[in-house]
């Protein structure tokens, strides 16, 4: 099993260790910061060998360069934004799968956050790296995308096993949750996936990883077929994505 490490770096964000025993590989997702995964590798006695990358946004890609210099660990990110993601050495997407050790891992091109952000995603351990595409009980911004493509690309992630633990990019749970209540305030697994936030939040605890199938009942993202969301929105007979984008908008100003 990959062994997986939180680390927290800048106000809400983190990066995650991630360790293959076998082969004492180990790779860093999305670093914002050098320190903090500095500290979490000395603290382990692990040697970093790869920096990987969703998306390029700073607050991901922060600690590439400072990291790469100490460890010469390879980085690996979007091959669609190579110009974007400082220090990459090998760029990947659906068509180049790649491999961490001898664990295959599957690279999914999931746009709209950014016009080329990727998941990476570990089928044998259950385990799925979705950047600032997938929250728990939240989405992305669309800063370089429309609607229809990041319904697209969140319907892309649905299809993983429902079993998939989902480890993403920032600590934006019990906010997202607050939202999600407005919109849904009678959903049973919303109000229960609440009062875990709530007390976690309290111990100052990670709510992640969430899984896809927590996901696929509480958040509103993953759910605009809802009836109870749609009567909300007033939106009873619209599509999938015009009810999406009605949750995104509302989302925004929230
Ligand atoms: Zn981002």
């Amino acid at each position: 099993m990959l062994e997986i490490e939180i680390v927290p770096c800048l106000a809400d964000n983190y990066a995650y260790l991630i360790r293959d025993g076998r082969s004492g590989l180990c790779g860093v997702v999305d670093p914002s910061e050098p320190d903090p995964v500095e500290r979490a590798l000395a603290a382990h006695g692990w040697r970093l060998t790869h920096i990987l990358n969703t998306h390029h946004h700073f607050d991901h890609t922060g600690g590439n360069l400072p990291l790469k210099e100490k460890s010469h660990a390879e980085i690996v990110g979007p091959a669609k934004d190579r110009d974007r993601i400082p220090g990459i050495d090998a760029g990947v997407d659906e068509s180049t799968p790649w491999q961490f050790g001898d664990r295959k891992v599957r690279v999914l091109e999931i746009p709209a956050h950014t016009r080329a952000h990727i998941a990476f995603v570990f089928d044998d351990d259950d385990a799925v790296f979705t950047g600032d595409t997938l929250f728990s009980m939240g989405c992305g911004r669309l800063f370089e995308g429309t609607p229809d493509m990041m319904w697209t690309s969140l319907s892309k992630l649905m299809r993983l096993k429902d079993s998939m633990r989902i480890f993403c990019g920032h600590e934006y749970t019990a906010s997202n949750g607050r939202f999600a209540l407005t919109l849904e305030p009678g959903n049973p697994d919303l109000i229960a996936r609440m009062k875990e936030v709530e007390s976690l939040r309290a111990a100052k605890a990670p709510t992640i990883p969430s899984t896809l199938s927590v996901e696929k009942k509480t958040n509103p993202f993953l759910r605009p077929d809802s009836p109870e969301m749609r009567r909300t929105l007033n939106m009873v007979s619209a599509t999938n994505v015009e009810v999406f984008a009605e949750i995104r908008r509302r989302k925004d100003a929230f």
